[in-house]
């Protein structure tokens, strides 16, 4: 099993309650999206079925050879269980929640003896998504779990779930990465090398967030997008309005919206003991930052709406003393 970059302490201190026998039988894993919480709620549930924990003894990382490790890799272990929202045939779409019948169901497969052991896993990767007749079926596994089971959550926001669950969970936060780890995450996630420090500073710790750009036509669009605001006051509308013509339906809209924050934040610091023309600034920058959302929820036209916003920016940073 390979290691889980930037969440070794937490898996350490897994393997260190799974080896002393005295492992919580419900984890909440929590932190921002995409630092790799499911990944790593993946890697616990692996050092858990491995075959060389079962005595828990000598526990330790997951070996990665043992039946149990293959069959966990492979996605066909039959005493671990994946909840997530089911698709919906009807809409085309995932269902908005984790829903009643799927938590009854969980609880069910842990209540049954395991096949390969005495263990089982159900691993919850969206704990925020369940509603709240979902979150009430929970409490019941929550406060008599089966013996030998074990729950992982994952979520973004702790807070958010109901306190019920929340207080009968131990909580791991887990950190976004150091850039040591991004370095090397972002190597693995096999994003261009030119691109990789560009990457770093766009994934702010969150790699997940990045993960269009091993598309190296992804990553290099948005660094011509980039040198095409190195100077965010005067940038040339002519090569905007086409590089959004040409790009913007392929783009990640979140990406090209990170992207122009980049380029103006030197501008914001070198400013940041004046505040003549920030209201404006700040007015151009929110409207950007629910862009995306914006055209989804109105059916907005991407290049038009776009332009708009980056010719206001503009204007609006042209006003400031040392844009
Ligand atoms: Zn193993």
């Amino acid at each position: 099993m390979s290691a889980v970059l930037g969440h070794d302490a937490v898996r350490q201190r897994f393997i260190e309650a799974l080896g002393l026998g005295r492992l919580h039988h419900a984890w909440l894993l929590h932190g921002a999206s995409g630092i790799g919480k499911r990944m790593l709620a993946h890697a616990l549930a692996a050092d858990y079925l491995c075959e060389r924990n079962r005595d828990n003894v000598q526990a330790g990382v997951a070996c990665g050879e043992c039946h149990s490790c293959r069959m966990i890799a492979a996605g066909s272990h039959p005493d671990f269980l994946l909840l997530e929202r089911e698709w919906n045939e009807k809409t085309k779409k995932l269902n908005r929640d984790v829903n009643i019948e799927q938590v009854r169901g969980m609880l069910g497969f842990l209540s049954l003896s395991g096949a390969e052991s005495a263990r089982r896993v159900a691993l919850i990767g969206e704990a925020g998504r369940m509603n709240a007749q979902a979150a009430n079926a929970m409490l019941k596994g929550l406060e008599e779990p089966s013996a030998g089971s074990l729950m992982l959550m994952v979520c973004e926001d702790a807070l958010a779930m109901p306190a019920t669950v929340r207080s009968r969970c131990l909580l791991q936060f887990l950190s976004p990465l150091n850039q040591d780890d991004m370095q090397s995450v972002l190597g693995g996630m096999q994003i261009p090398g030119d691109a990789i420090a560009f990457a770093a500073q766009l994934a702010d710790g969150q790699p997940g967030r990045v993960a269009a750009m091993a598309d190296p036509a992804v990553a290099a669009a948005l660094l011509a997008w980039h040198d095409l605001l190195a100077e965010p006051s005067v940038f040339d509308i002519g090569r905007a309005q086409l590089w959004i013509s040409k790009h913007v339906q392929k783009i990640p809209h979140d990406l090209i919206v990170e992207t122009v924050f980049a380029a103006i934040r030197p501008v914001l610091l070198r400013n940041r003991g004046d505040m003549t023309g920030m209201d404006a600034v700040l007015d151009a920058v929110r409207q950007l930052a629910v862009w995306p959302q914006e055209l989804v929820r109105r059916t907005l036209r991407p290049a038009p709406t776009l332009l708009a916003h980056m010719l206001a920016l503009r204007l609006a940073l042209r006003e400031m003393p040392l844009a």
